[in-house]
């Protein structure tokens, strides 16, 4: 019960007054991993906007989590879709659509001028997200580039540039959508972020995510799909792929800057399909 305190005062905190009660569950059954070499992990997760059905999320309702061991002798998971927060993700329908603005709000000064992990020591400003607190599409990608610890706005430099073609290509804008990244701080030499680095500052995707309540998520790269689908295979195998976060539908695909490196017709192509998906995904 210790677990869930925390949990309970954050849903107190951005205006939760009532937790819905989870329905009713058959008999648990383990959760298919889409990739070969990904554990079977918890996905348990609900439909939570009026009219969304999506099959994938109503599926999930009846399955405890799979399991939340993991295999390798190495420091703690870093995931995110497991455990008792997995449960509780599943009960509870997040704030309504009219206090996300102000629940994120609240996030964003709980985590105030952090200084939680050593990626402070370097950043010029926390880069926590920007887009549509009711988003039904969120994009997570690593981390902060230069230009957006210049700016304090996610992908907003080349890459951002790429981005924002990529969601413009699926008839969005990027004021439609959410997006954020796996750490708030700019990595030295926009090297990927470390363990402990991710394992201190995701928390605070988690909430976002516990707040936006997007329909569909896509991953951009690797350390994103790495973490919210808690698995160590790479993205070339993994995008174009379904897979889930707590319930949620998760599309990996490459990221921008990768998709800028090696501009080629294969990789374009991968991507639009990856990107059409999505947005199929959104509108079913
Ligand atoms: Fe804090 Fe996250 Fe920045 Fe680390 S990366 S200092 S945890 S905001």
């Amino acid at each position: 019960m210790n677990d869930l305190r925390p949990w309970l005062e954050y849903l107190q905190e951005i205006g939760v007054r009532e937790l819905a009660a989870p329905a009713p569950r058959a008999a648990s059954r383990p959760v298919r991993a889409a990739a070969p070499a990904e554990p079977a992990r918890s996905t348990a997760g609900r439909s939570r906007r009026a009219g969304r059905t999506d099959p994938a999320r109503q599926r999930s309702h009846a399955g405890k989590p799979a399991t939340t061991a993991s295999p390798r002798n190495e420091a703690p998971s870093t995931a995110l879709g497991n455990g008792a927060d997995a449960e509780l993700f599943a009960a509870f329908d997040g704030p309504p659509p009219e206090d996300r603005a102000a629940a994120l709000q609240v996030l964003r000064e709980e985590l105030g001028e952090c200084t939680r992990c050593k990626l402070h020591e370097g950043r010029s400003k926390i880069v926590f997200g920007v887009g549509d607190p009711c988003a039904g599409l969120m994009f997570v990608g690593e981390g902060p580039g230069a230009d957006e610890d210049r700016r304090g706005e996610p992908f907003v430099g080349r890459a951002g540039k790429k981005l924002d073609e990529m969601i413009v290509a699926i008839g969005l804008s990027r004021e439609q959508v959410y997006i954020a990244n796996v750490v708030k701080c700019r990595p030295p030499q926009n090297r990927d972020p470390e363990r402990d680095e991710i394992a201190t500052c995701s928390p605070f995707l988690t909430r976002q995510i516990e707040t936006i309540r997007p329909k569909v998520i896509v991953t951009l790269g690797s350390p994103a799909t790495r973490l919210l689908l808690d698995t160590r295979v790479g993205i070339t195998r993994l995008r174009g792929t379904w897979h889930q976060f707590r319930g949620i539908p998760v599309m990996p695909t490459f990221h921008p800057a990768y998709l800028l490196r090696a501009y080629t017709k294969e990789n374009r192509r991968k991507v639009w399909e990856d990107l059409r998906a999505a947005r199929s995904r959104l509108d079913s």
